[in-house]
């Protein structure tokens, strides 16, 4: 066509592939949800960082890829241009009001599906209704094991029966009309992935519970971080019937780095083989080339980089390339594991197609693959792996 501008021509590969991705719907398997407002530049900035406290003196979170990413994603969403500094993002934000803001954030991600993780801070963020009504999509959850056995333990369950009490509420969580689709473990947070991987017999359990209820009697915190009852909890999620996530990789202070590389966990998902529970690696970066290795030689093992796709930016195509080089494309899902910010789950979103169309375009001018090929990589990338593996009816 005479009018088509030379960006849209058939022949140029980095269009066709943005096309390819851009028709590929986005199910977001590992995510949290948003705060109802922000109203300080500090709450803003906190989010920009895993470190949990303000930048240096005289210095800004936005001075960073992160923060020029954000801007330039998000001011034209609150009618901005993108050379809006961080103080007038802000005043727009608060004149929009948090929840415009964060209907039109949420919004133009124009993700699918989300699959929410409520049980870290969840009290400070909108519920998981509310979230799925501010993002208009659908919204399930996932169902963190250590939070079940704190919640047990804080009902009334003793030593003695707390091995049955959270089975119990563990199958409660995976049934009914809001059934969590899938569960997850923080054992990289709470001991780390080096633990033993064989699971703990009933009086090993028992044991375990008793020393930790005596440690949380006189200490006042049920924080579960005893390993035993850890590896009990990821057994009885191995076992549960639907997939266990696992964060791996990246996060806040809380956790040791090097004890979060899933290469620890290669002794126990060669003994859970047999159950073919899918093993979820999240994050994985900055050792997502040992995910993709687990992923590409184990059946059950799949991977995303969330989390690591906003914190670098515009390098989010290096890492995505990197984890791909040994997984296949049956075993990457999307995930932006953003947290608070609607900012975080729309530049996930399109940071995501962004990369994964620089990733996927040698297909086409290398590889001499077709269009609808990359269509389909794409679609498996960006919502059909995580729609299989979850088992989530189609086209909700
Ligand atoms: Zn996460």
């Amino acid at each position: 066509m005479a009018t088509e501008s030379a960006g849209e021509s058939a022949g140029d590969s980095a269009s066709v592939a943005r096309r390819a991705v851009d028709a590929a719907p986005l199910i977001d398997h590992h995510v949290h949800s948003v705060l109802r407002d922000v109203t300080e530049r500090e709450a803003l900035e906190r989010f920009l960082t895993e470190a949990g406290k303000p930048a240096a003196q005289g210095h800004s979170y936005f001075d960073s890829f992160l923060g020029a990413a954000l801007l330039r994603t998000c001011a034209p969403v609150l009618d901005l241009p993108v050379t809006t500094g961080p103080d007038e993002y802000l005043a727009r934000r608060m004149e929009l009001g948090g929840e415009e803001a964060n209907r039109r954030l949420l919004g133009a991600a124009g993700v699918a599906e989300f699959l929410v993780d409520h049980g870290y801070r969840g009290d400070d963020l909108a519920g998981v209704a509310e979230f799925a009504e501010l993002a208009g999509t659908k919204v399930r959850r996932i169902a963190r094991l250590e939070q079940v056995a704190e919640a047990v333990v804080a009902g009334g369950a003793d030593a003695a029966s707390f091995a049955d009490a959270f089975a119990e509420q563990l199958a409660a969580e995976l049934s009914g009309p809001e059934a969590a689709v899938g569960c997850k473990s923080v054992l990289a947070y709470r001991h780390g992935l080096d633990v033993d991987p064989a699971e703990p017999g009933p009086g090993e359990v028992r044991e375990a519970a008793r020393e930790w209820l005596a440690h949380a009697r006189n200490s006042g915190e049920l924080r579960v971080s005893h390993p035993v009852l850890l590896r009990h909890l990821v057994w009885a999620g191995l076992k549960a019937g639907v997939p266990l996530q696992f964060h791996t990789g990246y996060g806040d202070p809380d956790l040791e780095l090097h004890r979060a590389d899933p290469a620890l966990l290669t002794g126990l998902i060669r003994l859970a083989a047999p159950l073919a529970t899918p093993i979820m690696l999240l994050h994985c970066y900055p050792y997502h080339r040992q995910a993709a290795y687990l992923a590409g030689v184990y059946p059950h093992v799949y991977l995303d980089v969330g989390l690591a796709i906003n914190y670098v930016g515009y390098r989010a195509a290096a890492v995505l390339a990197e984890a791909l080089e040994s997984a296949p494309f049956h075993k990457m899902l999307y995930s932006s594991d953003a947290f608070g910010l609607a900012e975080l789950h729309l530049m996930g979103a399109l940071g995501f197609r962004h990369a994964l169309a620089e990733v996927l375009e040698p297909l086409l001018s290398r590889d001499g693959r077709s269009e609808e090929e990359v269509a389909r990589f794409a679609a498996m990338i960006g919502s059909g792996n995580a729609r299989r593996v979850y088992a989530l009816p189609a086209g909700t």
